[in-house]
Order: C-alpha cells, then sequence, then structure tokens
C-alpha cells in the first residue's frame, strides 16, 4: 500500500508547480507561533522535486542544523549560510560538521513525500526520521503544499506522528 502511494505521488512531485506554494508555505511557517519560538532549527536540504526552506537560513536569530545520515542513523549537523557541503548517496547536501546533541533541537521539519489528516508522514521508505524521532520531545512540522494531503498514508506501528502541518 505505502510503496504504490509513493510511487503515485512521486508521479504527481514531476508535474506540480512548487513555485506556485513554496513562496507561501515559507511565510506561513515564519509566521508561525512554533517556528517564532524555536531557537535550534533542523531543516532538511531539498531535492528537485520538493519544499525548499532554505530561504529561512537567513534568519541569523536561530541555529539551524542539516540531517546526516552515517551507517544507518541520521545526525542532526549545525550548519550555516557559507558552511561546506557534500552530496551524499541520496543526492542531498550534507554538512562536514559534527552531529549534535538531539536534546538540543526544538524543532525538526520534517521532509515527506505526503501527510494524511491524521498528521501521518510518508516518507521515501527508509524510516530514518521515524527512528530519529521515536525518542525526540520537541516539535515537528512537515511544510507540504495542500494537494499532497491525503486520506491515509497507511501508519504502521513504527510511524510517528507530525504534530503540526503546514501548508500554502
Ligand atoms: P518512511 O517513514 O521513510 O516512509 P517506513 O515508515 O515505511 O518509511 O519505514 C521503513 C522501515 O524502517 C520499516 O519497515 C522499518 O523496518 C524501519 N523502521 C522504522 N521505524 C523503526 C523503528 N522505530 N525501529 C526499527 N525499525 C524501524
Ligand atoms: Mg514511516
Amino acid at each position: 500500500m505505502k510503496n504504490a502511494l509513493r510511487d503515485v505521488i512521486k508521479q504527481m512531485r514531476r508535474a506540480y508547480s512548487f513555485e506556485n506554494t513554496n513562496n507561501q508555505i515559507v511565510k506561513n511557517l515564519i509566521n508561525s507561533s512554533v517556528y517564532q519560538k524555536s531557537k535550534n532549527i533542523m531543516l532538511y536540504y531539498p531535492l528537485k522535486y520538493e519544499v525548499n526552506l532554505l530561504e529561512i537560513l537567513k534568519d541569523d536569530t536561530k541555529s539551524f542544523y542539516l540531517p546526516k545520515i552515517i551507517k544507518d542513523e541520521m545526525l542532526c549537523c549545525p550548519y550555516k549560510v557559507g558552511d561546506e557541503l557534500t552530496l551524499s548517496s541520496f543526492k542531498t547536501k550534507e554538512p562536514l560538521t559534527m552531529s549534535a546533541d538531539k536534546n538540543t533541537i526544538d524543532l525538526v521539519i520534517v521532509p515527506a513525500l505526503c501527510c494524511d489528516k491524521n498528521n501521518f508522514r510518508l516518507g521515501y521508505g527508509k524510516g530514518y526520521y521515524d527512528r530519529f524521532l521515536k525518542d525526540f520531545k520537541g516539535n515537528t512540522i512537515v511544510c507540504i503544499p495542500k494537494d499532497f494531503i491525503v486520506d491515509t498514508v497507511y501508519p504502521e506501528n513504527h510511524d510517528i506522528k507530525i504534530k503540526y502541518i503546514i501548508t500554502d
């Protein structure tokens, strides 16, 4: 079920114009109280067909982190504009910095193929965020166009619910 949905959404993303919704999503994120009250924020480096939130890195009142995969674990590594990044095997860009303690992060902005009405998300099928968020106590957000909110993503027991969905 999940894999079939992944295929459908991946195809839909290729035809979708993210430029039309991206700015509004960034605005809604910046205006949200959960963003405003967070000091240490983990975001993700966007792939080609994904909401791009890199604009928020200009906010010098916050500290930012990007994920880095080492073996089967996801780490959260400090990143600021101008720092060096390397291309990972997932075609995302990763910092060279050492991992921070997960407990210092207030807010994780989680990438998703789509979300459902119960705040479950569908990822790429590797479960990195489910494992990362399992013992995470802070806030979580998915930023996604409303066209990518579906009835169900067929959640399983290991799937972690996201606290907030920000849309256009
Ligand atoms: P995604 O969240 O990336 O869409 P899935 O939710 O389908 O992917 O998870 C992919 C796989 O990750 C699962 O089949 C499971 O084996 C593994 N996984 C996810 N969470 C955990 C966990 N908390 N402990 C162990 N394995 C997990
Ligand atoms: Mg999952």
